[in-house]
C-alpha cells in the first residue's frame, strides 16, 4: 500500500493518455492498449526477468500498438506476397514505437521500447526458444484479447492477424480491463491445418500444447524457399471482424481440405488466388 502523499504523485497522467491515443492513431495504429506493469506481478505467469520492469525499471505502463495484417495476403500464405507484407508490418510497427518513445521522451516521460521480435533469429530461437519479451502476453494484459489455442493472441477486431509492438514507458496511464471471456471457440483449426502437427487440443484449457522446435523448423524450411514465415494458424482461425469485412465468414471447410484438394487438383479453381500468387517469387512449385 503507498502511503496517501506518494499515491497523489503517482496517480495517472489522466490529460497524456488521451495524446497518446491520438498520436497513435494518426501514425496508423489499428489497436492500441494500456497495461499497468503492475499486470505482470498480479498474473505471476512471466518470468521475472521477463516483466517490464526487469527491462526498464522505470517502467510504469506498457503501451501495445497493433497493426492489422489483411486476411486475404495471409492467405496465400505459404507465399512471397505474405513474406512481404511481414516484412513491411515489422518495419512499420519499428518505426512507429520509436517515433512513440520519442514522442514521450520529449514530454518529459522516460520511455523505451521492444522492437516486435526479441529472438534475432531462428537459429537462435531454436537454441533458446523463448522471446526476450513477449508482446503477445503484454497486449493481453493490455486489454486486446486473449490467448487461443495456437498460442496467438486472438482479438475481436482482426481475430490473430495483427503484429505487436510496445512502448514502456514511465508515465503511469489508466490501463484497459483484462479480457476475460475467452476469444477462442476451440473450433481446432489451427490444430488440423498445421503443416507440422506443432499444435495439440489440450482438454482442460483453451492455450493447447505446442511444439516450438517443430513450428521453428517449418520457418526455417519456409526461410529457404523465400516465402517466410507461416502463418497458417493465424489465417485460419475463424475469430475476428475483418472476416466480415472480407466476406470471408464460414470457410473453414475450404481452409481444412485444402491440402487434401491441391494435392489431387493443383490448379482447382476455388484456390486459384491464393495458388497464383504461391507460383510468383518464392521456391513453391
Ligand atoms: S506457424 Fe505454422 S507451423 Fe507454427 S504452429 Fe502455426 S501453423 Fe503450425
Ligand atoms: S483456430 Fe479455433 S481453436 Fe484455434 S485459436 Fe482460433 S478459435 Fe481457437
Amino acid at each position: 500500500m503507498q502511503p496517501e502523499s506518494l499515491q497523489a504523485v503517482i496517480k495517472p497522467h489522466d490529460d497524456l493518455r488521451p495524446q497518446v491515443v491520438s498520436f497513435c492513431r494518426d501514425n496508423g495504429a489499428d489497436l492500441i492498449g494500456f497495461a499497468p506493469v503492475q499486470r505482470w506481478n498480479e498474473f505471476d505467469e512471466v518470468p521475472l526477468e521477463f516483466r517490464p520492469q526487469s527491462l526498464f525499471p522505470p517502467a510504469r505502463t506498457v503501451i501495445v500498438i497493433g497493426m492489422a495484417m489483411p486476411l486475404p495476403i495471409v492467405e496465400t500464405t505459404p507465399s512471397f506476397l505474405h513474406k512481404e507484407l511481414y516484412t513491411a508490418a515489422n518495419q512499420e510497427l519499428d518505426t512507429f514505437a520509436f517515433n512513440l518513445t520519442r514522442f514521450l521522451n520529449r514530454l518529459g516521460h522516460a520511455s523505451y521500447f521492444f522492437t516486435r521480435d526479441g529472438y534475432a533469429s531462428l537459429s537462435a530461437l531454436k537454441k533458446k526458444p523463448y522471446a526476450a519479451f513477449s508482446h503477445v502476453v503484454a497486449a493481453r494484459y493490455a486489454g486486446l484479447g486473449t490467448i487461443g489455442m495456437s498460442h496467438n493472441l486472438l482479438t475481436p477486431e482482426y481475430g490473430p492477424r495483427v503484429r505487436f509492438v510496445s512502448v514502456f514507458t514511465a508515465a503511469e496511464l489508466q490501463g484497459q480491463a483484462v479480457l476475460e471471456k475467452d476469444l477462442c471457440i476451440r473450433c481446432e483449426a489451427c490444430v488440423k491445418c498445421c503443416p507440422k502437427d506443432a499444435l495439440t487440443a489440450s482438454p482442460n484449457r483453451i492455450a493447447g500444447d505446442y511444439d516450438v522446435n517443430a513450428c521453428i523448423d517449418q520457418h526455417i524450411e519456409l526461410v529457404r524457399k523465400k516465402c517466410y514465415p507461416c502463418g497458417i494458424c493465424i489465417k485460419v482461425c475463424p475469430i475476428g471482424k475483418d472476416r466480415v469485412l472480407y466476406k470471408q465468414k464460414g470457410i473453414v471447410k475450404k481452409y481444412l481440405e485444402e491440402e487434401n484438394k491441391l494435392a489431387a487438383d493443383p490448379d482447382d479453381p476455388e484456390y486459384r488466388s491464393w495458388t497464383h500468387i504461391r507460383r510468383y517469387g518464392g521456391r513453391l512449385p
